[in-house]
């Protein structure tokens, strides 16, 4: 078992602590992120912090495409990457006491407290400092607000407990920031106007001029501060505005100041407008912090009451949960179509580009089932306005159709390793693999009639031209791929490819017989022929000996070893092994064969199933944090309760306890749709192919129960599942069919099945 490193107490509502992690303040800062889908930060510190951290704060669409730079150039290469990029430094507060700045990297602070509070995003922290002359409480909250997502909220308290001091606060607006992953440290700004005119401060930045065309965003901050500390000066220099208070603090007099922030960004509102709008709308919002908490509060409520899944008699698990899905709202709720989710969301810069496979793998069955159906139809729809980049894509390589990127922003490529870009295609499967997923959970055809076909016909094209015809062994074959296990690259028939390039040509000739007479694509009957062809001869690795889907022509020749034969010093191997060591093991970093049985679930006997389970999950070593839940999910399936609940664990906990040591870079947001999917898919054993709405649940023996909120259909669905039953109501709209333990129910308004034994 590999180390896992705790940072924060249990508890099912909050995460918090009463140590200031210094060794750790990265990691720290990564799991106290906070954000409301339009923007979003790690949990830096409002005052200064001189010691190791990563101060981060990032805006919704907003980027800049940094040339790539590679030793050896290769045609194809995308010509740039896409780069998140730190934005305005906006809830910074400089603190001085008696002239002494207030540093914690510096000083040693006692009664430190830091907690996330998940019911509404409200981050608080308090500490005592002794001073010279006096031990002073300082006490800060933060939220960015659901309700009005171009606002930030900050307020300050400071008291004397003893003794007395003058305390000084310079709040600033900062827009000197750079990337710690830029080329060169460059700064991706320039500066715009700044000012302080009426009490409000004003910055906007414009990212600067680049060579490929894309658009350039200009973003303007405007800040109000309403203290009870006198005013002493106001300065405006390029990337910084400040204005600077002072109180005197003893224990009868405490400082008091509440900092709110508008943003507004060139996505929504042209620059020549930026200012106005922002100060009319920071005009209008109360100054009163209780009155904006209380909306934030009622808004963050809404959607737990309807996300929110409740485990008794498992506090870590709880947490786990709950933090994930706090992190991934606060990521994206689906409000804006122009935007992805990315995988590192806003709480850091690793993974660059807002959009990868993860989306339709991952995070579409979540959104499904828990936002309305327009939410996932906005992802798709994303998808089908970049049709022409990812064509481009294709044609970079010489090949026809359309290939979607594995990191974008705009739907060209951007990503510039040669193993990925060019290779790793079976990103292209999970994007018409979402389409049929809307359509098979929603039953809404009306996407896949117009748009979704286009979308299909193209990837479909890209793989009737990527196999190849081997006529020794009278099959289509793909060779040079890197499956979804990053671990080996360049291999051929990879097995998952194969299996999802064919399952593409199936359904989309499928759905072009289907809506053929309304379709906006024509596809040949010669074409549809050869895809036929290319269908029924695709050639899948497989060894009878064994019962077993082989995940690549040569893999079985490798050194096959469990990973429970290696030493814990080795793990994660990403980090102990030089990459060719990586290449040449067999250890696996992903679901690979069992990411195929997971999606086309359906199509696989419990045999074949519960083989290539057996076969596979040993070797892999699950240092994608995609890969535990769909583990969880299919040891679910097959009774493995112990490995559902151990890769249920850790998909929940992976960045709560740092199971592959690198949540310090930012969390894995993507991936937090997985503790969710080892629930729901897993636990309850939720399926939806069909038409057909089933579940078949078990409760791990240490929980006393689960429940969870699913929308199916029109219909909202309330399931637990504790020692006294599988319990489903019916909350909303019309009455439906569901399968349970194989048996069909009309679900009209409540129904109790005994629970199965396992
Ligand atoms: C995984 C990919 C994933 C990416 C972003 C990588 O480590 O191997 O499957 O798309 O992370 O989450």
């Amino acid at each position: 078992m590999q180390n896992i490193k705790r940072l924060f107490d249990i508890n099912p509502w909050k995460i918090s602590t009463t140590h200031l992690h210094k060794e750790e303040l990265r990691l720290q800062e990564s799991l106290t992120s906070i954000g409301n889908g339009y923007m979003g930060m790690r949990g830096n510190f409002e005052e200064d912090y001189s010691g190791d951290h990563h101060a981060g704060s990032y805006l919704a669409g907003v980027w800049y495409p940094d040339k790539t730079r590679v030793g050896w150039w290769k045609n194809g290469y995308p010509e740039y990457f896409g780069k998140v990029i730190n934005a305005v430094n906006f809830i910074a507060m400089d603190i001085y006491v008696d002239g002494e700045k207030v540093d914690l990297a510096k000083q040693e602070p006692k009664d430190f407290y830091l907690e996330l509070d998940m019911k509404n995003g409200l981050l608080t922290r308090q500490y005592t400092l002794e001073t010279a002359n006096a031990t002073l409480v300082f006490a800060f909250k933060r939220f960015l607000s659901v309700a009005t997502k171009e606002l930030g909220v900050m307020s300050l308290e400071v008291k004397a407990t003893a003794g007395e001091a003058v305390v000084k606060v310079v709040s600033k607006l900062d827009g000197d920031v750079r990337n710690e992953d830029s080329n060169y440290d460059e700064m991706f700004w320039e500066h715009k106007a700044s000012s302080v005119e009426e009490g409000l401060g004003l910055l906007t930045t414009e990212t600067i001029p680049n060579n490929f065309g894309i658009e350039r965003f200009a973003v303007t901050s405007v800040m109000k501060n309403e203290t009870n500390a006198s005013l002493m000066a106001e300065e405006v220099t390029d990337f910084l505005v400040t204005q600077t208070f002072e109180a005197h603090v003893s224990t009868t007099e405490s400082l008091s100041l509440t900092k709110k922030v508008v943003i507004l960004t060139s996505r929504d509102v042209a620059q020549a407008q930026q200012a106005s709008e922002a100060k009319e709308l920071l005009k209008s919002v109360t100054d009163d912090f209780t009155t904006l908490l209380e909306v934030q509060t009622s808004e963050w409520a809404k959607r737990w009451a309807l996300a929110d899944v409740v485990i008794d008699g498992d506090d870590e698990a709880q947490q786990g949960i709950r933090f994930n899905l706090f992190q991934l709202f606060s990521t994206y709720y689906g409000e804006d179509a122009r935007l992805n989710i990315g995988p590192k969301g806003f709480t850091g810069e690793k993974y660059g580009g807002a959009t990868y496979w993860d989306t339709e793998a991952y995070a579409v069955p979540l959104y499904l089932a828990l936002a309305d159906p327009e939410v996932t139809k906005n992802l798709l729809t994303y998808r089908h306005n970049q049709l022409p980049q990812a064509q481009h894509n294709a044609r970079q390589q010489g090949l026809a159709g359309a290939l979607y990127p594995m990191v974008t922003f705009t739907g060209v490529e951007c990503h510039n390793e040669w193993e990925i870009t060019f290779e790793e295609i079976h990103r292209n499967g999970a994007i018409a693999y979402a389409i049929y997923n809307y359509t098979n959970y929603t039953g809404d055809e009306s996407y896949v009639k117009e748009e979704g076909l286009e979308v299909l016909t193209e990837i479909a094209r890209f793989w009737a031209d990527r196999v190849h015809y081997s006529k020794r062994q009278d099959a289509y074959m793909m060779h040079g791929v890197t499956g979804p296990n990053e671990y080996e690259n360049n291999v051929n028939n990879n097995w998952y490819t194969n299996y999802i390039a064919a399952w593409v040509l199936k359904y989309t000739a499928e759905m072009f017989e289907k809506f053929r007479s309304e379709a906006t694509v024509s596809i040949s009957d010669e074409e549809l022929a050869k895809w036929a062809e290319i269908v029924e001869k695709m050639y899948y690795p497989k060894d009878e000996t064994l019962g077993v889907f082989v995940q690549h022509d040569t893999f079985l020749d490798k050194d096959l070893m469990p990973v429970s034969d290696l030493e814990a010093q080795h793990l994660p191997l990403n980090q102990n092994w030089s990459w060719d060591r990586i290449l040449r093991s067999c250890f696996i970093k992903q679901a690979d064969v069992l990411q195929g049985i997971y999606f086309f679930n359906d199509e696989f006997t419990r045999e074949e199933k519960q083989k290539n389970f057996e076969f596979y999950e040993p070797m892999t070593v699950h240092e994608s944090s995609l890969s535990p839940c769909i583990h969880a999910i299919l040891a679910a399936e097959l009774g493995m309760e112990e490995k559902a609940v151990e890769m249920y664990q850790r998909t929940a906990r992976l960045d709560l306890d740092n199971y592959n040591n690198d949540t310090e870079d930012g969390l894995h947001i993507t991936s937090m749709t997985g503790s969710w999917l080892a629930i729901v898919q897993g636990f309850a054993q939720m399926k939806t192919a069909n038409d057909t709405l089933s579940f078949s649940p078990f409760l791990p023996s240490i929980w006393n129960g689960y429940a969870f909120h699913i929308n199916y259909r029109g219909s909202l669905l309330e399931i637990k599942v504790s020692k006294v039953g599988v319990v489903m109501n019916l909350v909303s709209g019309p009455s439906l069919e569901v399968t349970v333990y194989d048996q069909v129910y009309n679900l009209a308004d409540t129904l109790t099945v005994a629970l199965k034994e396992a």
